[in-house]
């Protein structure tokens, strides 16, 4: 087969894939934020909330007012499985001395101990952790590694603080540096999976 293109019909092929690949830029942006909307309203709804869920969120929010009395920021959380509660805790920052142990942490550090796992996916049964006030970046980030399954949230955070939230992480992300001898984690990551346990 002979490909013989004049001038015109290549610049007529090259207009034709810009324009393609303007489309389907368009077309995810526009998919991007349709699934993200989704998400925050899905998110900011009561869809799916129990009366149980409820009685254990005023149960965080008595915990959030403990915390008034060592002048820590009032956030109670609360884990159930099952209907029973796992955990109670409020934040203990100031009383603790510990930036980390926000109520959340602290809830979900203690059912994990009790429970003896190392996250709620090796455990049966239906887990929900109740914080009176959003979540930050890093319970969020525990809320993730300990796969809790299900989180009821009191006070959610107003858009300008969660605007505030991630600019705070992308200013801390400017004075990261990365990439140096990134082969050494290679080499450690295959010897790891070489490892591990072969699955039933
Ligand atoms: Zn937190």
């Amino acid at each position: 087969m002979r490909l013989n293109l004049t001038v015109n019909e290549v610049r007529h092929c090259v207009k034709t894939m810009v324009h393609l690949f303007r489309l389907a830029a368009v077309v995810i942006v526009v998919a991007a934020v349709a699934i993200g909307f989704a998400i925050y309203l899905l998110s900011h709804s009561t869809l799916g909330v129990s009366e149980a869920d409820i009685q254990h969120m005023r149960q965080a929010y008595a915990e959030a007012e403990l915390a008034l009395k060592t002048g820590d920021f009032p956030v109670g959380a609360v884990l159930v499985m099952d209907g029973k509660v796992l955990a109670k805790v409020c934040n203990e920052v100031v009383r603790n001395g510990d930036v980390r142990d926000h109520a959340e942490m602290l809830a979900i550090k203690r059912a994990l101990h009790d429970l003896g796992v190392k996250t709620f996916r090796e455990v049966r049964g239906d887990i929900t952790l109740y914080t009176s006030y959003e979540p930050c970046a890093m319970c969020d980030g525990l809320i993730v590694q300990s796969r809790t399954p299900r989180v009821v949230v009191g006070r959610r955070k107003t858009v300008w603080r969660v605007g505030r939230s991630y600019l705070g992480h992308l200013v801390y992300r400017l004075r990261e540096r990365g990439g140096l001898d990134e082969q050494v984690h290679d080499d450690l990551l295959k010897r790891w999976k070489a490892n591990l346990p072969a699955s039933p």
